[in-house]
């Protein structure tokens, strides 16, 4: 039996804080496809460089180059039993084509969890988020304070606003979410696999429905 969920919603929902909490409870890696771009900052390649430049804009990396990023990982061992798929898929086409390769895998979807927030909420959380750059925990200045303000818990490092959360570029992200992937809602929907979460509410009250949602559809196969 395999775990392999996807976290939905606009950009700011909490799917990288509810996937980091559901790691625990569910033993299965946090995938995020958002995370393995940041990662490649360091390479100096003209593809790397290319994807820098399409995060800055807030816009969509093409679906060819994502894919190939999020399959090597789900390839990797850890993956076996199942993962948090956080920020992937964003399109229908990589929804089809995540189909195909957890078939390759020998697993299957479980649930589509979709976060529901509204969009002031959006705007509201994404300019108090921090992030740390060591070790990329992630905080809210109200919501999610680190113990000593603008310092990371974990490493001590100093946080900062993540480029791309800046007013602007937040702007055209939520654009883009809800023309390319909010029609992953009826996809998953359609499919039967779409469980609606209202994460309106705070961090802690949330996951426990979420892992409530994961546990009752693994349970059922
Ligand atoms: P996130 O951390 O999920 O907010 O993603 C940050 C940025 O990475 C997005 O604004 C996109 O530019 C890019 N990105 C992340 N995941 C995907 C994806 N599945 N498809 C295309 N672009 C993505």
């Amino acid at each position: 039996m395999t775990t392999f969920i996807i976290l939905l919603g606009p950009p700011g929902s909490g799917k990288g804080t509810q996937a980091e909490r559901l790691v625990g409870e569910l033993g299965v890696p946090h995938i995020s496809s958002g995370d393995l771009f940041r990662a490649m900052k360091e390479q100096d390649t003209p593809l790397a460089r290319e994807i820098q430049a399409i995060m800055a804009r807030g816009e969509l990396v093409p679906d060819s180059a994502t894919l190939r990023v999020v399959e090597a990982r789900l390839q990797e061992d850890d993956a076996r039993a199942g993962a948090i798929l956080d920020g992937f898929p964003r399109t229908v086409p990589q929804a089809e084509a995540l189909d195909g390769l957890l078939a390759e895998l020998g697993g299957r979807l479980a649930a589509a969890l979709l976060l529901n927030i509204t969009e002031d909420e959006v705007v509201t959380r994404i300019s108090g988020r921090r992030v740390c750059p060591a070790c990329e925990r992630v905080y809210h200045v109200v919501y999610n304070p680190p113990a000593a303000a603008e310092v990371c818990d974990g490493c001590s490092g100093a946080l900062l606003q993540r480029s791309d959360d800046e007013p602007r570029v937040v702007c055209e992200r939520y654009r883009q979410y809800l023309s390319k992937t909010a029609p992953l809602i009826e996809h998953y929907r359609d499919a039967g696999l779409l469980v609606e979460i209202d994460a309106m509410r705070q961090i802690e009250a949330i996951t426990p429905d979420l892992v409530a949602a994961v546990r009752s559809r693994v349970d059922a196969h």
